[in-house]
């Protein structure tokens, strides 16, 4: 069996651990110059999404033998809406590093991968098809497999982040929910040190949104971070993302050719987090490549996650600021925090089977 991997990040490096564990040697290829060769930016892995793990740095480490170094812990969540704001403590999952950072997801991964990349690949897939007996496509869009007709984009959403530097808690995210920051969309601060944090806006590419320009939005935004923090927040590097797909395949493997991370549509509706979904997926190709189990199967979960995912998505569309206010006003108190605590039920699942019905009554999107 001659496997290679079209991709060095999260999905495709963790897929090439779990083969090298089990003692297959993939051929690893990756377009850039190395793993995680582009902007820095935090994320967060929250315990709420990845149900019914509770701890998925830990578990990635026990069950998987994959072992990350996240930033920091998440203890705090400052939430705002136009009006109101809530801050709930509480165990709610990591934040981490991504991008041309020593401590990126990427690099760590890297550094546990025995084989090495061939950087600069131009690869395509078909030139792999021929060269390999299987091949696992990890390229963190859906444009293979869509060129393959089995990728379905369900909407595509446009970001603008910057790096900013000032005093920052490690352990306190921030979020905004306000139509006048991100019409139907987030921002977000994570840090990703005492002293830099990185800052985005993200809003879905709805035709409600097509005049939005995102500059504007940032002239707002930005200002209203450094009102909240009581602080100038001097930029010191910035990224634009248009029209980034989400979406999701209709196989996960077609022949010897399987799908991982976004390419297979592990980047959740909801609110983006795909990094938890990315490393299993790939972890399971590999699975499936050492005969442990059936990639279709074990991939199962995922699919749901994404649909219920989708419904959240569609029913946030709904909310006005009025709605935001309410919601973040019920969550400042002695409950928010348990809201996101581990329990029984899967959260995400629940309040999708809760809102499908209105999400249906409500019909077309913005
Ligand atoms: C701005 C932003 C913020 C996000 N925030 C969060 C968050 O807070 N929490 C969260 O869980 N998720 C978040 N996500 C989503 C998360 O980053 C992705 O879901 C995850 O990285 C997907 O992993 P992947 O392996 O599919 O792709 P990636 O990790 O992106 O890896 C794809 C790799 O393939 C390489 N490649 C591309 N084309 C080729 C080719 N033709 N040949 C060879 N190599 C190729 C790329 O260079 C890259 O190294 C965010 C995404 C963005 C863009």
């Amino acid at each position: 069996m001659e496997v290679a991997i079209m991709g060095a990040g999260l999905s495709g490096l963790a897929c090439a651990i779990t083969l090298e564990k089990n003692g297959i040697t993939p051929a690893i290829f990756e377009s850039r110059g190395q793993a995680g060769d582009r902007f820095v930016n935090g994320e967060v892995l929250l315990s709420i999404f990845t149900h019914p793990i509770s701890d998925c740095i830990a578990s990635l480490a026990e069950d998987y033998g994959i072992y990350l170094q996240p930033t920091a812990p998440i203890q705090r969540m400052r939430l705002f809406s136009e009006n109101e704001q809530a801050t709930i403590e509480g165990r709610f999952g990591f934040s981490n590093v991504r991008g041309r950072e020593e401590h990126a997801f990427e690099a760590q991964l890297e550094r546990q991968t025995k084989t090495d990349i061939h950087y600069h690949s131009k690869y395509s897939l078909d030139q792999l098809q021929r060269e390999y007996t299987h091949v696992v496509v990890a390229t963190g869009d859906g444009d293979d497999a869509k060129e393959m007709r089995n990728f379905h984009t369900d909407f595509t959403v446009s970001l603008k982040g910057a790096t900013v530097t000032g005093e920052f808690d490690r352990y306190t995210v921030m979020a905004w929910l306000d139509h006048t920051l991100a019409p139907y969309g987030y921002c977000f601060l994570i840090p990703f040190s005492e002293k830099e944090a990185n800052i985005t806006i993200a809003i879905p590419d709805l035709p409600v949104n097509k005049n939005i320009q995102m500059d504007e939005l940032w002239e707002r935004f930005h200002p209203r971070v450094q009102a909240h923090l009581n602080q100038e927040l001097p930029i010191t590097d910035q990224f634009d993302i248009t029209r980034y797909p989400i979406g999701i395949c209709e196989s996960p493997r077609i022949g010897n050719t399987f799908f991982v991370g976004n390419c297979f549509g592990t980047m959740m509706p909801f609110l983006g987090f795909g990094q938890h979904p990315a490393m299993l997926s790939g972890i399971y190709a590999a699975y499936d490549l050492c005969g442990f189990g059936k990639y279709e199967e074990l991939t199962k979960p995922l699919r749901k996650k994404y649909e219920n995912s989708l419904v959240l998505r569609q029913s946030i569309e709904q909310l006005s600021n009025k709605g935001f206010d309410r919601m973040i006003k019920a969550l400042h108190g002695p409950w928010g925090g348990k809201l996101f605590q581990p329990r029984k039920l899967d959260p995400l699942r629940t309040a999708s089977y809760l809102l499908r019905p209105y999400v249906k009554l409500k019909g077309a999107r913005p």
